[in-house]
């Protein structure tokens, strides 16, 4: 080795290290990450709706000994509890030694993803082909959601109550469903469009039938055929459709990505993939000093609105249960609670460096991203961390020997976005962001790096335990 010159010594004393994780992972914690991956690719592939996320992760909690919280029951340091909202959004606990008055240790993921709802009234015919209706849900590129598999996954409530889970076009033997493009022959008025016109929300219509019911001179029969077969297979009638909640998702299987196999490519990473290392580090608990927490929350892509997202009331409700079973005044807890809200930020992309501002920006296997701030135009609409719960979470990382980096999401007035840390953090508790780069974010299919995932994992860990 060359002796070190002057300034490279000063340098290594001075300089902030944003390592890689290829200078820094051994070929044992390479496998080990995608390893562990293994299992995160597994809950990726079940739950592709708020839903479902809440009935795998239901699944593995209870082999993990969580039950379902009662207010009225006392619970010991060690205790693992959960409570379901309605189905769609889950808080999951491990009762510390200390009272829930010492604040807890929260982290905050929301497991709804940008997708095609159908609408109340979806099923019609045009030119002999049956189609559904449908509104978009969150932050899409529309094109992008054109001649893709698509499966359709949701609920339907019967009028006499009975509750059908629907998911088809996941499975070989099933089909799927698609929405259609003009073909480039014919496509040149369209090709004028902008971009984000290019595929328009009424145009977001999916292909779902062609064959007539027997012809006796009626209308809409192939509307019919549609209602007969699922009425065959599942006792609904068209009118089952208003009260339904019925969503089309990529049909893409979940893969990993790359010669090397180091990425992982699947719909709905923002945000089960923040999601699954906050789960999988509270499962890793036994006993802990303060109370730690895991929200998977619904709503977060369209707001956080409504009685499953997190401007809803739940969480707070939840805080003033456990602080009246321990009689300590729930305000004690919230001021005192410190929270990593878990939530992708966006990872640079070689082929659209344009957006990006290099020093600030995420870079895959760099390891987890800390957000201190989110917003647009001037840090508009985002709690910005303070420095000292910054510096804090930062130390406890690099404490823990962990990889991690700071993210910005894109150049100073590029754009903006959000996460659920300002609503958390309106309640009086110290947040930040905390998550995992991914690339395509919000599209059909999200990239993520195994090492990234891996050291999210230990990251949640290291803040539970802290
Ligand atoms: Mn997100
Ligand atoms: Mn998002």
């Amino acid at each position: 080795m060359p002796k070190a010159t002057e300034s490279q010594k000063l340098k290594d004393k001075l300089f902030s290290k944003r390592p890689h994780a290829g200078q820094v992972l051994t070929d044992a914690q390479w496998d080990e990450a995608a390893s562990y991956c293994e299992g995160y690719k597994t809950f990726l592939q079940a739950g592709k709706t708020e839903r479902e996320v809440v009935e795998y992760a239901l699944k593995m909690a209870a082999e993990q000994g969580f039950t379902e919280y009662q207010a009225d029951k006392k619970y010991k340091p060690g205790s693992k509890i959960y409570v379901n909202n309605r189905g769609k959004a889950l808080i999951f606990a491990v009762i510390g030694k200390e009272k829930p008055d010492a604040g807890l240790r929260l982290a905050a993921a929301h497991i709804d993803s940008p997708r095609l709802d159908l609408k109340q009234n979806p099923l019609y015919e045009e030119n002999e082909l049956a189609l559904l209706k449908t509104h978009y849900y969150g932050g899409i590129k529309k094109y992008q959601w054109a001649t893709i598999p698509l499966a359709l996954h949701g609920v339907i409530i019967r009028a006499d109550g009975g509750k059908i889970d629907v998911r088809i076009g996941e499975e070989a033997d099933e089909p799927q469903f698609c929405v259609t493009d003009l073909l480039p022959h014919l496509a040149a008025e369209q090709s004028k469009r902008t971009l984000s016109q290019g595929i328009k929300g009424e145009e977001l219509n999916v292909l779902v039938g062609s064959r007539p019911f027997r012809e006796d001179g009626g209308s809409e029969l192939v509307k019919l055929r549609i209602l007969q077969l699922l009425s065959e297979k599942y006792g609904i009638v068209e009118e089952d459709f208003l009260g339904a909640e019925l969503e089309l998702v990529p049909a893409f299987p979940v893969r990993d990505i790359g010669f090397d196999r180091s990425l992982i490519g699947g719909y709905g990473q923002d945000d089960r993939v923040c999601a699954y290392p906050a789960l999988t580090a509270l499962f890793s608990l036994t006993t802990t000093q303060k109370t730690c927490v895991v929200i998977l929350a619904d709503k977060e892509e369209i707001g956080s609105d409504g009685n499953t997202g997190l401007q809803a009331a739940y969480f707070t409700h939840f805080v003033q249960a456990l602080c009246e079973a321990a009689e300590v005044p729930a305000r004690d807890c919230i001021v005192r609670t410190e929270c990593l809200s878990a939530d992708v930020n966006a990872a640079f992309d070689p082929t659209w460096p344009g957006v990006m501002e290099k020093n600030n920006s995420a870079y895959l296997n760099k390891g987890v991203v800390v957000t201190k701030y989110t917003g647009s135009r001037g840090k508009s609409g985002t709690s910005d961390a303070s420095a000292e719960f910054t510096a804090k979470v930062l130390e406890i990382f690099r404490a823990a020997g962990l990889l991690r980096q700071t993210g910005e999401l894109g150049k100073v007035d590029e754009g903006g976005g959000g996460t659920v840390a300002k609503y958390l953090a309106n309640l009086g508790m110290d947040v930040i962001d905390v998550g995992v780069p991914v690339l395509s974010m919000h599209s059909p299919f999200e990239v993520s790096a195994k090492a990234d995932i891996w050291m999210a994992h230990k990251a949640f860990g290291a803040f539970f335990l802290a």
